[in-house]
């Protein structure tokens, strides 16, 4: 397998575009990732430009894809952040979208055509029309994340903002579940997919892409390119937050995200188990590695309300992530009660936010998405450069 050197040094045999100069020493090349026999990478190039630049995309590609070693090769326009404002390029024709079984088949990740994005999202292209993307993350699996996801964007939405979710949880999409939503996403123009909706929000899942049924073992380069183009290559319109779904645990594909996304911060989904806490500190050290601002850690199956008795029991020990949160200077958001009608609206697709609105479940999802809505608002104001960091190594 080449090295990152080996590809940049193939690379700088692209001219760049107008034939000035070549396309690594113009300083366009970025996010090469290199995994498995895939060269991944992103070229930056002016939105409008995108349709016309198709074939240095293209040369770009074939010189990686001489190298020994290379099985697959996947370049990216992307554009810079404060381009591109204007309307979408057209995107070159239509490729098939992954079909069951054929996970390395994954399209690569198409061009962005970039707004002004996220705050904390550094000079990572944007996704246009997007005002702010944020992550839900956990440490592992199980612990709610997606349920999390669902009520707070709804509960952004009623709120009173323009709300998408994208399921990057490509190993166990359960987004389409949570919304109730079928069917398959249809091309609009090209390879742009329109998003199907659910309660009024826009949603983009792996789970429309792919039969329930697959088993989808899925390995980080795949990963990133499903997840960027499901992140790029759908209308997503006009959105004040799109809402990610992230995939459970910390590992590379997870790390990569964070680095690559322009997230404008991550919420911590955990349950007050301590084993959980640990897994939930990863998490936050992840974001911190790659300077995602933190928007605060949600205590999950906080604690329980006995429907019979109508007494609480602190099952797992109910306010670690409470105390955990303050130990490591991120805000905390707020507790969601371990309840029977939770589980049972989400495993129907009726989720509370929007079934019970002015339910106390719902009380607690509106005010956990306020909380993380001031917290995006602070870190776009800079607020993020004014708290210390902290790092605590896991
Ligand atoms: P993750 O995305 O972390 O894997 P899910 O959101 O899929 O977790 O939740 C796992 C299971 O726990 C689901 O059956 C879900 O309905 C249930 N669940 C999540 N949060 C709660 C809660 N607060 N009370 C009761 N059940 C919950």
């Amino acid at each position: 397998m080449p090295t990152r050197e080996e590809v940049l040094a193939e690379l700088a045999k692209v001219k760049g575009p107008d034939l000035k100069g070549d396309i690594v020493s113009l300083g366009l090349v970025s996010d090469v990732f290199i995994s498995d026999g895939r060269v991944i990478f992103s070229i930056t190039v002016p939105a409008e430009r995108a349709e016309e630049l198709e074939p240095l995309r293209q040369a770009a590609e074939k010189v990686v894809a001489k190298l020994p070693g290379v099985d697959k090769v996947l370049a990216a326009l992307t554009s810079e952040r404060g381009q591109g404002s204007g309307p979408a390029p057209t995107p070159p024709p239509v490729r098939p979208a992954p079909s069951a079984g054929d996970a390395a088949n994954v399209p690569p990740p198409m061009q962005g055509r970039a707004k002004p994005a996220a705050a904390g999202a550094g000079d990572k292209p944007g996704v246009p029309g997007v005002k702010a993307i944020i992550a839900v993350a956990s440490g592992k699996g199980g612990v709610g994340k997606s349920t999390t996801t669902c009520n707070l964007a709804l509960a952004l939405q009623a709120n009173g903002l323009k709300v998408g979710v994208l399921d990057a949880d490509i190993y166990g999409p359960s987004i389409p579940r949570l919304f109730r939503v079928t069917g398959r996403p249809e091309p609009v123009s090209g390879r742009i997919l329109k998003p199907l909706e659910g309660y009024g929000i826009k949603v983009m899942s792996m789970g429309f892409l792919v039969e329930e049924e697959t088993p989808m073992i899925w390995r980080g380069p795949m990963v990133i390119s499903a997840i960027t183009q499901m992140l790029r290559e759908v209308a997503w319109g006009d959105l004040d937050v799109l809402v990610v779904d992230m995939p459970p645990g910390t590992g590379d594909a997870q790390l990569t995200m964070a680095q690559n996304v322009p997230l404008a911060g991550a919420v911590i989904v955990s349950t007050p188990q301590d084993l959980a806490l640990i897994d939930a500190r990863k998490g936050l050290n992840m974001f911190r590695r790659v300077d995602v601002p933190l928007l605060g850690i949600v205590e999950n199956m906080s604690y329980f309300l006995c429907p019979d008795c109508g007494g609480r029991h602190d099952i797992f020990g109910h306010g670690g992530a409470r105390s955990e949160a303050e130990k490591l200077g991120v805000p905390f958001l707020g507790e969601v009660p371990l309840d029977m009608a939770i589980r049972e609206n989400s495993d129907a697709g009726t989720p509370l936010v929007v079934t019970d609105p002015d339910g106390p479940h719902a009380r607690v999802y509106k005010d956990i998405a306020a909380k993380v809505w001031a917290e995006v608002e602070r870190h776009k104001e800079g607020g993020e450069r004014a708290a210390p960091k902290i790092v605590i190594e896991s």
